[in-house]
């Protein structure tokens, strides 16, 4: 079959041929429908040699889903053809944060030859993907498994960062999302599906702001040159929650200059940058978090979000041969929402 892999770090994957593996016991072979392309692989291919301790070559895609071709021996709760989402955070099964469905917290994550699918495991840009156990599929029902691939991560991280929050998203709040990529899209559906604040978008390209609009926005303003002063201009305020999913100096201090007392922060994006936090320099009681994926039980939740109709998921789809060219093509933010790579 054909894989799309990490084969050295701080470069290029290649698309290469390799076995189609065998389901051991417990194991769950998945034929890929589609594997979305994650900007945090960018990160991962850019950043050096023992980042992480992983092994190479491994098949890249941590965004996947599909169809069950083999069930491996016990392997159990599914049958061969039922579409299935792959929870990416492949952890132990058995540490505190494991066994309450929050593998993306798993204790011994980089003890592990990998920390999930496509993450030194590997993922799902390939024909066929395997699964440890049948643990980390979640039924799809009747939803499409190509357009469905993206909410394994563009949905289920930002859903993730926003669900503790709801509480204080009450009628008159405001949300703030900075990046309308593949998941500030979602991000943006989410505010509108779960609360009644008023949604705020931000990107420097004109398509991801009209992108932000057509899922809900309420405004949408370019990046470019804004101030935390403009920005509270718009809101007539401070901001109740900002989602950043850039993640750069910039992007972290207009979200600093821009929440209320007691605002909160969400810090989603990989930019590698710095919060301001001396004193004056954001409003009093701030707070920030920086969550990571999301546990599978919230991947249910998704799940069940978008068969009730409230997600749509803008996807443009690729082929595997189009794979390497794609990682190019969201490194120079040529997409709108979600490349999918369909092998
Ligand atoms: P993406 O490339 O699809 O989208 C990024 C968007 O941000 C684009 O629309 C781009 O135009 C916009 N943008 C870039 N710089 C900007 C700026 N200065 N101001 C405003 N907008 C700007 O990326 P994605 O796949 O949605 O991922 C977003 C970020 O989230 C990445 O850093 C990724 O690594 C990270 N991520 C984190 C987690 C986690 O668990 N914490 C999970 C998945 C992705
Ligand atoms: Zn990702
Ligand atoms: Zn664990």
């Amino acid at each position: 079959m054909r894989a799309v892999q990490l084969v050295s770090w701080q470069a290029d994957p290649e698309l290469r041929d390799v076995a189609v593996p065998e389901p051991g016991p417990g194991e769950v072979l998945v034929e890929v429908a589609g594997a979305g392309l994650c900007h945090s692989d960018l990160h991962l291919m850019e950043w050096p040699e023992g980042t992480f301790p992983w092994r190479l070559p491994f098949t890249l895609g941590h965004e996947t889903a599909g169809t069950v071709a083999a069930l491996g021996r016990g392997a159990g709760g599914f049958a061969e053809g039922d579409r299935v989402l792959v929870y990416g955070p492949w952890g132990c099964g058995s540490c505190v944060h494991c066994v309450r469905g929050a593998e993306n917290l798993c204790l011994h994550r980089f003890g592990r030859p990998g920390a999930g699918c496509g993450l030194g495991y590997d993922g799902g840009l390939a024909d066929y993907v395997l699964v440890p156990s049948a643990r980390l599929l979640v039924p799809l029902g009747d939803l499409d498994p190509v357009e469905a691939a993206p909410l394994t991560d563009a949905a289920l991280t930002p859903y993730h960062a926003l669900k503790p929050e709801l509480p204080r998203l009450v009628p008159g709040s405001s949300a703030v999302v900075i990046g309308v990529g593949g998941l500030g899209s979602v991000a943006v559906q989410l505010l509108r599906a779960l609360s009644p604040a008023r949604v705020v978008a931000i990107d420097l390209r004109e398509a991801s702001r009209a992108l932000a609009l057509r899922f809900g926005a309420h405004v949408a303003l370019d990046a470019r040159d804004l101030t935390p002063a403009d920005l509270r201009e718009e809101l007539g305020g401070g901001a109740t929650v900002v989602l950043d999913f850039v993640g750069n100096d910039e992007t972290l201090a207009l979200a600093a200059g821009t929440i209320e007392i007691g605002g909160h922060v969400a810090l989603v994006g990989l930019g590698g940058g710095s919060f301001p936090m001396t004193f004056g320099s954001v409003p009093l009681e701030w707070s920030l978090r920086r969550p990571s994926w999301g546990t599978l039980p919230e991947l249910h939740e998704v799940v069940a979000l978008a068969r009730s109709g409230a997600l749509e998921l803008a996807i443009e789809r690729l082929s595997l041969d189009e794979a390497v060219d794609g990682y190019h093509r969201l490194h120079a933010g040529e997409f709108n929402g979600r490349a999918v790579v369909v092998p």
